[in-house]
């Protein structure tokens, strides 16, 4: 902060849950009850998952996105490994102009943290797929999850059912094409075990809270 920029870093995984992560800019991180942002999953349009799907993925990504919040302009580092980490480094749209990479066409919108953005199915495919597809969580995500309260489901539906509706619509003969509708408004998808493990969640545990809201 020596230069008086304010700015946004956060360290994830391929799924997108934050890892570590820290801001001044205001940039909104999605955020258990308590603060924390680490093994919060972050909006599927920001840089830091965009670039797994980049077509030069270990390339510098860079990236504005708009956000409820403002304007942001991002550049995400993929480390090469398999099973690595990106490291995705922001500021706010008017500091873009100090950074290389800022001419880039890559442009998102994202509407997190409403939950209506990415977190939840769109209706039609929530329709089509509830409660026929089962998609346990890996344990490890689902301990932590425990320990940082998500109020949302702890597996990407949204993410699988595309799956799946990809899957479904190439194997048809008569398949037409589908375009997602991502953003249409759908009903929360909330499971009774859901709603149990949220009842059951200690509170106590905010790993990274503190830190991830300290100041520069
Ligand atoms: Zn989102």
């Amino acid at each position: 902060m020596h230069l008086g920029i304010k700015s946004h870093l956060v360290v994830s995984d391929e799924e997108g849950i934050a890892l570590k992560a820290y801001e001044n800019d205001g940039v909104p991180f999605p955020r258990d009850d308590d603060g924390g942002v680490e093994a919060q999953r972050l909006c599927r349009e920001w840089a830091a998952r965009a670039v797994f799907g980049s077509s030069d993925r270990f390339s510098l990504h860079y990236q504005y996105t708009d956000t409820p919040a403002g304007s942001y302009f991002c550049f995400t580092y993929l480390e090469p490994e398999p099973g690595s980490h990106a490291v995705t480094f922001g500021v706010g749209f008017d500091d873009a102009r100090l950074f290389r990479g800022r001419e880039t066409e890559n442009r998102r919108v994202s509407g997190c943290p409403d939950h209506q953005c990415c977190r939840i199915p769109a209706g039609s495919m929530a329709g089509q797929w509830s409660g026929k597809v089962v998609a346990p969580p890996r344990a490890h995500a689902r301990i932590v999850g425990l320990l940082s309260p998500d109020p949302f489901p702890s597996i990407d539906l949204a993410e699988i059912y595309g799956v799946v509706d990809r899957h479904q619509n190439s194997n048809s003969p008569n398949a037409t094409a589908r375009q997602p509708t991502r953003r249409k408004p759908a009903p929360a998808q909330t499971t009774p075990r859901q709603a149990t493990r949220r009842r059951a969640t200690p509170r106590q545990a905010n790993i990274g809270g503190k830190a991830s809201k300290e100041k520069a």
